[in-house]
């Protein structure tokens, strides 16, 4: 059998493309190295306890195409993140808020707080990097305990050495309030995000186990769309890209709530992970076993599996080097947080697989 299109990876861009291209009668394969559908949002049922083995994922988006899109599927529920920071054992609400302010500073009116933040931050005429970023807008105590060494660990390297974009991703306000996301819609699939999946890859062929790279020869088709590194399609002609590895360390609890709260970050070095998530507050069940994940960032060497793409400078340059190649290359299109190397949100994975879809379906 020929196809239309080999999609290579079911995460969310991959089945949202097989999906829509299945709509207009396509023929799609879609193949996964891994043993399981869904990519890193792919979730498990653990004796009643969703979990979500790659982290914790909370889909949260301003963008009602793309609610009403995945509401079209699964049910979400009402799930509104609220992490914590645990810093040498004291804990702090965020993002920065009210909340937060009052914790460090004493603070409880906004005038107040502005007042205090306006004299802790330090003023640059160009911000260079991650650290100068937060010093600019929340100043030295607020750097030094929620920020700095928990970026360390997080990204391997100092904030000097980070882009300055990656810290704009966290809200500062001025009110009580520790929902962690500015978006209008926020929610987490009841059933876990494997029935999204499933749905949108109903009635397709996947295989599983399945690596691209041994297979490419054994299966018929015209193009393909893929989801893995870019780099390694290319067999990484212009050297590696750059990316962040993770760890995710389980533990199957005999209590009914270990931390109370869905994740707990650990912001300084006195723990060598970045935060513990407990699955079971994600669909707000409450015992009688609870199963927590803690989450270690690691160097990402070749073989290991890519998380985070490292967008700085260096690395852009890189990927603009492959993305050349790719756009005179009409046998394969790129998409998803590997194939465009860029950090994606759920809901912006979604738009960009419509996008794509909008572009390609008239071929
Ligand atoms: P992936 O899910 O990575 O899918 C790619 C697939 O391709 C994988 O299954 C892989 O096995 C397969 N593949 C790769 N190479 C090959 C090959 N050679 N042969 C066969 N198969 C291959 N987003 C949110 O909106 N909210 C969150 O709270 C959130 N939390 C996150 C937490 C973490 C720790 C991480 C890493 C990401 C988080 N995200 C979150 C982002 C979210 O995971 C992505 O938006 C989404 O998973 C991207 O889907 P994708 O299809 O591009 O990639
Ligand atoms: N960050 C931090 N302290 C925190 C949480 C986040 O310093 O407690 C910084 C860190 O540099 C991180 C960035 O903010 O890389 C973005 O955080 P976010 O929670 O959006 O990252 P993700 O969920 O992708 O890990």
């Amino acid at each position: 059998m020929k196809y239309d299109y080999l999609i290579v990876g079911s995460g969310l861009f991959g089945a949202v493309m097989a999906h829509e291209l299945t709509k207009i009668n396509k023929k799609v394969l879609v193949i996964d190295k891994r043993e399981h559908l869904g990519g890193n949002i792919y979730t498990y049922n653990k004796e009643g306890i969703i979990v979500h083995k790659y982290g914790a994922h909370i889909f949260h988006t301003s963008n009602k195409k793309v609610w009403d899109y995945v509401n079209g599927f699964v049910n979400f529920n009402n799930f509104i993140n609220c992490p914590l920071a645990n810093y040498k054992g004291t804990l702090y609400n965020l993002p920065f808020n009210m909340y937060t302010f009052y914790q460090l500073f004493k603070t409880k009116t906004p005038q107040e707080a502005r007042e205090k933040l306006e004299k802790e931050k330090v003023k640059y005429t160009t911000i260079n990097n991650l650290e100068e970023q937060a010093l600019s807008l929340v100043g030295k105590e607020i750097y030094e305990k929620l920020i700095k060494d928990y970026t360390t660990k997080q990204w391997g390297t100092a904030p000097i050495n980070l882009p300055s974009f990656i810290i704009k991703r966290l809200p500062i306000r001025f009110v009580y309030d520790n929902n962690y996301f500015n978006d209008i819609y926020q929610g987490i699939a009841t059933n876990g995000y494997t029935e999204l999946i499933e749905k949108l890859l109903e009635g397709i062929d996947t295989k599983l186990n399945y690596d691209f790279f041994t297979n490419k020869n054994n299966i018929e088709y015209d193009k393909i769309i893929f989801t893995g590194q870019i780099d390694e399609y290319y067999d990484y002609k212009f050297g590696p890209l750059s990316y962040r590895s993770l760890r995710f360390e389980d533990e199957y609890l005999d209590v009914a709530d270990f931390q109370g709260n869905a994740v707990i970050n650990y912001a300084s070095n006195q723990e060598p992970f970045t935060r513990i998530i407990e699955h079971q507050h994600f669909n707000f069940r409450r015992g009688p076993k609870t199963l927590i994940t803690k989450e270690y960032s690691e160097s990402w060497t070749l073989g290991k599996e890519a998380y985070y793409p490292i967008n700085d400078e260096k690395n852009n340059n890189i990927y603009q080097k492959y993305l050349s190649l790719a756009q005179k290359d009409n046998k394969v299109i790129f998409g998803g947080r590997l194939g465009s190397f860029a950090y994606l949100d759920m809901d912006k994975t979604i738009e960009k697989a419509l996008e794509l879809f909008e572009r390609i379906k008239d071929e």
